[in-house]
């Protein structure tokens, strides 16, 4: 099958493919074409595409072997990697053959690609950053595995009902999962709780409970010939089919039950994103990926060097956030405890083998555990963690001798909040690199979280930018856009996205222009098809698309947002003769199950969405959708048809958003904060091609020490004043008038933590330049060319080369062409 790629007519490739599939429906499916379902012809489809991958991965694993040199595990607890079958065809560069395929067979390529569930495997930014670092690994041909859990059901599906979030199961593996390979000889057994018996010197774990780890593989196939690594993800299963003993005495139930334990540890991704939920079961997952992982690593390579000791030569061990941090204490445990090393020999290799990637610097996100529970879940690790402090902080004794509030703050363990370990502190100790994501957020790690240990380790310390896979977010997603600069510059861009910068040259010629704004045009007819199909809402390609999407965050500013469209609202029936741009305000997002807040948020849109729509005074000037479910799919859907992209978190907060990339790439222009990677957007597209405004950060921390005072801005400024009352005077929920009392309480009353009236003056400002610009389409569209032309900069090919340069030395593997 793999010989397809040197077959020169299409024709006979086209024979090929659908030899293959009708094989694959009958050997693997195990169907009658006659009967079969989409589902099937999916599955069918799949298994053929994935055997033409095969030969490249193993290739590309025998010469990474055969150069022995590093190879970076990148350990995630998320991988937001979207579908794979639309993705493998497009870096396979078989689209076009396998569509022809189809459509003589009597089927539409994009509907079976549409059949395929969006795997539940991530939250938010973080999992969607570690899918594009997969992407751009194997097109640099990177020798590297990204590690993770096999959720078996990802976070939920969300459903509005009656305007609210309602969750679902979602079950995205229940028709199977064409491109895993599951490894049913290759598991590891991983201990839980029990204690710490000393032997001499040797302390032994015992009395454990234990899971087995089952390793899946996924082949990530990169763009371009011989291009592919590995996605191992780990399923958990009981280590005893029935607890025999149980079983025996006729408690069937109880002898089953066990096996439902240990198998939590891979059932369910947890939802919150940003924040921490402090389960037991999360910590238990944690070390589940650990674990497995490590003993994984150094079981693989006794194999290949029968020694530990060129360890560190051999492998750089990458820790997305602190989720996986427990690989530091983990690699001490085997290294000690399994195979005899001593200390300082083992802390010598750690300290050459991980880094870190900070994501936040809330501290209502940084991750902490009790003293005592982390002990009972891994009581040795407790102890080695409190070894690796007693260590640590001899060193920084003899450093600064006459600093013992240095000490306090720099250590691990905090003990003015009851004991807690932090997670972060021991992430930076074990490390030898630590990197921010954005230059702001990098520059703010420095100054505020780890402002001491910057202080102590600067050399560890540096900054490498988010980026975006430019396959999925413009080749795979923006057909129409993707042709038009085929046909400018050439396809070489999908490898070097900074040819891109050729562009700007087109940007005065109005034959483009007008090519580019009927690429928008004809995305935006698909997403308004989308909506009425979908949410029975008619909306008019025609207005301007105004999209904020991503998870629903108090510190994000849904809320901002909708406020703003409340004010405009307010506007509009004032002076309904005014030349208004038409909008369609669209939101989507999902808020964690137990954030009432951002629950509450999502409900005012969808109540405020009810009475705009159906105000026959606005006709159709304004327009506010709420898209449920958001994914990455969606995100496909949405982005190339968006013409304003909202990235208005409070500046400070967001570390560099990645959704931002992604809008301006396919021609959006942004109104956002100086915050994360929109102050790298500003600076390459120039500040006449971006809508800046509200605080910086500088302004915002101004205001919080000498005393924000949002009542007064409530007061004194009377649009603000007017659509607050809005929100306690039951417009918008007749049924229930205090339903968002507790939304306007936190704004006027407590604080307005996230600064939303400080900001909203501006904001709305900034909004009135959007509407100027958008009555001048050509304006407009020249703007959006200077935009996607100025992003080739945040590709994560670029990223990826940082981390390999800057932290991991590591040597792409070589390969014929
Ligand atoms: C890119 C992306 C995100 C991150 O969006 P931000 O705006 O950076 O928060 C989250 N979810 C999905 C599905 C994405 O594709």
């Amino acid at each position: 099958m793999d010989t397809i790629f040197s077959i020169k007519t299409k024709e006979e490739r086209i024979n090929i493919l659908i030899d293959s599939i009708q094989q694959k429906l009958k050997f693997m499916v195990g169907k009658d074409p006659a009967i079969a379902t989409k589902h099937d012809w999916l599955n069918a489809i799949s298994y053929a595409i994935r055997d033409l991958t095969v030969d490249r991965w193993l290739q590309s694993i025998r010469t990474s072997l055969s150069q022995s040199g590093r190879t970076v595990a990148y350990l995630s607890m998320e991988f937001l990697i979207g579908r794979t079958l639309s993705n493998t065809l497009l870096n396979l560069e078989m689209y076009d053959d396998v569509a022809a395929a189809l459509s003589k067979m009597g089927f539409k390529l994009d509907e079976i690609a549409e059949e395929e569930d969006d795997p539940g495997l991530g939250n938010g930014g973080l999992g969607r950053l570690a899918a594009c670092f997969l992407d751009s690994l194997a097109t640099l041909k990177i020798p590297s595995v990204g590690f993770g859990i096999r959720y078996e059901y990802g976070m939920f599906q969300q459903n509005i009902i009656d305007g609210q979030q309602v969750e679902s199961i979602d079950r995205w593996l229940q028709y199977g999962n064409a491109w895993e390979f599951p490894r049913y000889n290759l598991y590891y057994k991983i201990k839980f709780g029990g204690r710490v018996q000393l032997e001499g010197k040797v302390a032994r774990w015992i009395e454990t409970e234990e899971v087995l780890a089952r390793a899946h593989d996924q082949i990530i196939m990169g763009y371009g010939c011989h291009a592919t690594n590995t996605l191992r993800l780990w399923s958990a299963h009981a280590t005893n089919d029935m607890n025999l003993s149980k079983f025996n005495q006729g408690d069937y139930s109880a002898a089953v039950e066990d096996k439902n334990f240990s198998e939590n540890m891979s059932r369910v991704l947890y939802p919150n994103d940003s924040t921490e939920s402090g389960k037991i079961l999360r910590l238990g997952q944690e070390y589940f990926l650990v674990s497995a992982t490590l003993q994984n690593i150094l079981h693989f390579h006794y194999l290949v060097y029968e020694t530990y000791d060129n360890l560190a030569e051999k492998i750089a061990i990458h820790l997305n956030d602190t989720h996986p941090v427990l690989a530091i204490p983990e690699l001490m445990r085997l290294l000690i405890d399994e195979h005899e090393y001593a200390w300082q020999d083992a802390w010598a290799m750690a300290e050459k083998i991980f880094s870190y990637t900070n994501h936040t610097l809330m501290s209502e996100a940084l991750e902490r555990w009790p003293v005592d529970l982390l002990g009972r879940v891994l009581p040795r690790h407790l102890q080695i963690i409190f070894e690796i402090n007693d260590h640590f902080l001899k060193q920084i004794k003899q450093r600064y001798p006459n600093d013992p509030d240095l000490l306090t703050r720099l250590s691990i363990i905090d003990e003015s909040h009851g004991r807690q370990i932090r997670m972060a502190w021991l992430a930076v100790v074990g490390s030898y690199k630590v990197n921010g994501v954005s230059q702001l957020h990098s520059e703010l790690m420095t100054k505020e979280i780890f402002a001491d240990f910057a202080k102590v380790f600067p050399e560890r310390f540096c900054n490498i930018t988010n980026g975006i896979t430019p396959r999925r977010w413009l080749a795979l997603c923006n057909k129409p856009l993707a042709g038009l600069i085929d046909d400018t510059i050439g396809k070489e861009w999908r490898k070097e996205l900074t040819l891109l910068s050729e562009l700007k040259q087109k940007a005065d010629y109005p034959l483009f222009i007008e090519k580019i704004k009927a690429c928008k045009f004809e995305n935006k007819v698909a997403l308004a098809t989308y909506i009425a199909k979908n949410l029975n809402i008619i909306v008019d390609p025609n207005a301007l698309f105004d999209v904020q999407i991503k998870r629903i965050h108090e510190y994000k500013r849904q809320l901002l947002n909708i406020l703003q469209v409340i004010g405009r609202y307010y506007r509009i029936l004032q002076s309904p003769e005014k030349n208004w741009v038409p909008r369609v305000v669209i939101f989507a997002g999902k808020a964690a199950s137990s954030y009432v807040n951002a629950k509450m948020i999502i409900q005012l849109i969808n109540d405020v969405a009810k009475v705009i729509n159906h105000d026959p005074r606005i006709k159709n000037k304004l327009k506010v959708v709420f898209i449920p479910n958001y994914g990455v799919s969606l995100a496909q859907l949405i982005i190339p048809a968006t013409d304003l992209s909202e990235q208005i978190s409070l500046a400070g907060t967001e570390a560099s958003g990645t959704g931002n990339m992604k809008f301006a790439l396919n021609g959006a222009l942004t109104i956002g904060t100086l915050d994360g990677a929109n102050v790298e957007i500003r600076e390459r597209v120039g500040k006449d091609n971006i809508f800046i405004f509200g605080n910086t950060t500088e302004q915002v921390e101004e205001l919080r020490s000498k005393g924000y005072d949002p009542r007064k801005i409530y007061e004194e400024d009377a649009e603000i004043h007017q659509v607050l009352n809005s929100l306690v005077s039951g417009i918008f929920s007749p049924e229930d008038p205090n339903r968002y009392y507790p939304l306007y309480d936190s704004l006027v009353n407590f604080g307005d933590h996230y600064q939303l009236l400080a900001d909203y003056r501006s904001y709305v400002k900034a909004q009135d330049e959007v509407d100027k610009l958008y009555l001048k389409p050509d304006f407009w569209a020249q703007k959006t060319v200077f935009n996607i032309a100025q992003m080739g900069y945040f590709s994560s090919d670029r990223t990826i080369q940082e981390y390999v340069d800057k932290i991991w030395q590591v040597k792409p593997t070589l390969s014929s062409c």
